[in-house]
This record gives C-alpha cells, structure tokens and sequence, in this order.
C-alpha cells in the first residue's frame, strides 16, 4: 500500500470513496466543505466540519465508513475526532445558543406545547392572526363567540382553502375561550377524523354512550377539516346523533372545512342542513399588504430579520397561502444563517420558484417516501415497520409531516401508508414536525433538503 503524505490529498481520497456511498443531498449538506485539520504521528486525524449539525451527523452516521475509508489508505490510522471549523464555529453558536435559550425558555412554560385536556396549541392566538378583507368576516364571526358561546352562531361553519388560516383560527377562538372563562367552559379541539374514529371505535366495541358522554362533557367542540367526515355512512349517521346531541344542549359548534357546506358531496343532507343553519363565513385569499404584515409578523415570531425588499418579493409572489409562505421564509432564514449565503433577489426568487413549483407538482406518496427513506438511508420497508429504534422514529415523522404538507393527505391515509398505523399517530407526527420547525433549525434544514430530493425526482 502507497502511503499519502499530503493530508489534503488524504481526505480528497476519503472524500471521494464517500461520495459513492452515501446520497448525493447527504454528501453536499455534510461533507462537502470539511477538512481535514490534522494527522498525529499517533494515528489520530481531525476532521473538521462546517457546522454542528454536520458534526453530529457525520459522528452518528459516518464514523464507520470513514475509518474504514481511511485504513484502506493508512493503516496507521486508528481514531478520528470531529470538530466544527473555527470561524464559522463563531457565528453560529452565538446564534444557536440565542436561539436555544429561547427555544427552552418557551418548551420550560407549560402553555408552550399541545394542551392535552383541550387539544389546543398555544401558538394560535387572535393575537398573531393578521386580519384583512379575506377573513375580516370570518375574524369577527369567531371571535364574537367568544362573548356568546353557544348562543351566537351555533354552528359556526368556517371554510376557505389550504393553508389559509382556518386551523389557526379556530384554535385561536378556542384558546381565548379557554382564558376568558378561566378554564370553566370546557373547550375540545378535534380534527374530524379523530372524531369519526372515535365514534367508529364506539360503534365497534358498543361503547356509543361512553362517547356521548365524552363529548357532552365540553362546552364548546371545535372540529377541524369536516371535508374528510362524509361517506362512512355508520359514522356519519353517529356523528350526526352526537352532533345533534350537543346542539341541543346549546353546546358551541365551530366546524371548519376546506370547501363550503354544499360542495361536501358526500355530506348527508340532514347534516349539511344543520351547518346551513348556522353561521356560515369563508377565508379568501389574502391581498398584498395583508400578505406582507402576516411576513411580518411570522419573522417576529421567529425573530428573524429579512430586508424591505425581499419580504416585498415573497408578499408579490407566493399569493394562495399563507402557510407555503411561512415555508419560504423558513427557506430563506436558512440560507442567510445556517448556510451565510448572501441573499440576493435572484436567489430569492429561485428560492420562491422552487418552493411554489413544488406545490403545483403532482407528488405522489411513494416519491415522499423515497426521498425520506433515501436521506436518511434507510429502507422504505423501515419505515413501515414497527420499530421504535431513535433513528426511525424521526424519518417516519417526517414522512407523516411531508404526506399532509406535500400532499394534503387525510390522516387515515398517511396512517395507512405508514404501515397501517392509527390516525392519532399521524396526527401527533404532523403537529409535532410542523411545530417543531420552526424553531429547530436542525429539522428545517432536513426537511428543506429533503424537499430538494423530491424536487430533483
Ligand atoms: P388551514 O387550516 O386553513 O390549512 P392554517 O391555519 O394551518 O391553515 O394556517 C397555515 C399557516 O399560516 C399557519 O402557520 C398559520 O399560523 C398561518 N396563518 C394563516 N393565516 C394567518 C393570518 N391571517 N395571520 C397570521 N398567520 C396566519
Ligand atoms: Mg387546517
């Protein structure tokens, strides 16, 4: 065996013996800027890498492959050490430590996760809803419930497209309810599956009263995305009955829906009737400069700062929902403090462009699938199956988020999908990654090269 004396060239070999062995978006993100800092006559190299999430990965996922890459060069080599390049090392950990501070000072407050008893995350409030002429009606609509609950507008129907406000705003209702009356009205968020699966549960295991009384117990049941309850004539036929039930005892009703009352064709009448009943109010799209304050307000939460003209851009381009746009600048706050990448308006744009075409694509399930499972080099097979090993859990998370995100699919579906799995874990999997991404860097940036896999295939 030849031994390399230059250390450079020594790690360009390393390099290139990885590049065939792990994915190309893998070989890019963590491998492809280190260096290899030092070689002791002891055996002992030190790699560095250009950021901890880097250090981390490689640490976890490469350290075998490395060595063994290494001894078939030289064979003196025994130990590695990962450090995160000085420099970038600076920058970056006075921004994660900012940053962690706050993440535990907001997971340490109690109200910073999903409360269990209501369903409700914290994170809706009226406070952070941006009203404009799209959703002024349905603004006043929901929060005049707040004074009048079940005596207002019973049922308060809400509809408008994906990504338009609709979960924000009915949670928001529920959790100024929640505060308003001290926790003395009984509130319970529901997205709809979870209700027909409850009710499907009952009628399977005759257990019907045990859910009328459940449900009955609440003041106020907020239900999300009722588009997915049709067409399961026994649950529906219940759920009706138990809709009825809290009706009657002038429990407050807050539905929400992608599409109005009768545009759900597989509604029975009776139930679309009821709903027609009520108050019905629609979320629009929104205008540029209601755009652009929500941009505003998002980067205050996130406590990320992006210049005039580039919020100009994102409000300009991304027109149809609010949620790609919170996508977009999730993107874009990467690049500029993960990545330092100077952000000029073209690689905005690019950015945008990427991220809406994207949306317009016809993805299917199985792309999904193989982009998680080719990231983290796993098998699809992985994912379904039932392990509970830490580096699966993640990956089938992320498979769930990216299903609905990517596809708007039912929670049923994704459960399905993911080794037929109950909807609840589909929908713990999606609430959890979506609220986590926001502020875990770390998770962005995976998701955001994941989506780049997708995007490629
Ligand atoms: P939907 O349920 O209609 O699909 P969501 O309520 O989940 O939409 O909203 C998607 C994202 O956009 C959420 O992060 C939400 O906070 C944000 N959002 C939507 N409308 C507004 C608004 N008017 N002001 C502030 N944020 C908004
Ligand atoms: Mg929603």
């Amino acid at each position: 065996m030849t031994k390399i004396i230059d250390t450079n060239q020594l790690w360009q070999s390393v390099l290139t013996e990885l590049e065939l062995q792990v994915s190309r978006a893998n070989f890019l993100t963590w491998l492809k800027n280190s260096r290899l800092i030092k070689k002791d006559d002891d055996g002992k190299v030190i790699i560095g890498l250009v950021n901890n999430f880097a250090k981390e990965w490689v640490e976890n996922k490469y350290h075998k492959m490395i060595l063994e890459a290494f001894h078939s060069l030289d064979e003196t080599i025994k130990k590695i050490d990962y450090i995160v390049l000085e420099g970038e090392k600076k920058s970056f950990e006075i921004k994660t430590e900012k940053k962690e501070n706050i993440a535990t000072r907001q997971t340490s407050l109690p109200e910073f996760k999903i409360d269990p008893e209501t369903n409700l995350h914290p994170r809706y409030i009226f406070d952070s809803f941006v009203v404009g002429s799209s959703n002024e009606l349905a603004y006043a609509a929901t929060s005049a419930i707040v004074k009048n609950v079940g005596k207002k507008y019973n049922p308060l129907f809400i509809y408008g497209g994906t990504g338009l406000g609709k979960t924000h705003l009915i949670q928001a209702a529920g959790n100024e309810i929640k505060s308003f009356y001290k926790n003395k009205i009984k509130v319970k968020y529901v997205p709809s599956e979870k209700f027909v699966n409850d009710v499907v549960w009952a009628i399977r295991n005759k257990r019907m009263d045990d859910i009328k009384e459940k449900y009955r117990k609440v003041d106020v049941l907020i239900i999300d995305d009722i588009q997915f309850v049709g067409g399961k004539e026994r649950s529906e036929e219940e759920f009706f009955h138990t809709f009825n039930v809290l009706y009657e005892n002038n429990k407050q009703i807050i539905i929400s829906s992608d599409r109005p009352p009768a545009a759900i064709p597989t509604l029975e009448e009776r139930l679309r009737s009821r709903f027609e009943g009520g108050m019905i109010a629609d979320i629009t799209y929104p205008d540029y400069e209601m755009r652009l304050a929500i941009i505003k307000t998002k980067l205050q939460e996130k406590e990320a700062n992006l210049n005039n003209e580039i919020c100009g851009l994102v409000a300009n381009k991304v027109q149809r929902n609010i949620r790609e746009i919170e996508g977009i600048l999730n993107k874009i706050i990467f690049y500029q403090e993960i990545k330092k990448i100077e952000l000029t308006n073209k690689i905005v744009e690019e950015i945008i462009d990427n991220i809406i075409q994207q949306s317009s694509k016809n993805i299917t399930h199985n792309q999904v699938i193989k982009a998680v499972s080719d990231f983290y080099e796993i098998t699809p097979n992985e994912l379904f199956n039932r392990s509970r090993k830490k580096g699966i859990v993640e990956p089938r998370q992320i498979t769930a988020f990216l299903l609905r995100d990517l596809l708007d699919m039912s929670y049923s579906d994704i459960g399905e999908k993911l080794g037929k799995r109950d909807h609840t874990t589909a929908i713990y999997a999606y609430e959890k990654i979506s609220h986590e991404i926001n502020k875990n860097q770390n998770l962005n940036q995976k998701i955001i090269m994941i989506k780049e896999i997708i995007n490629k295939n």
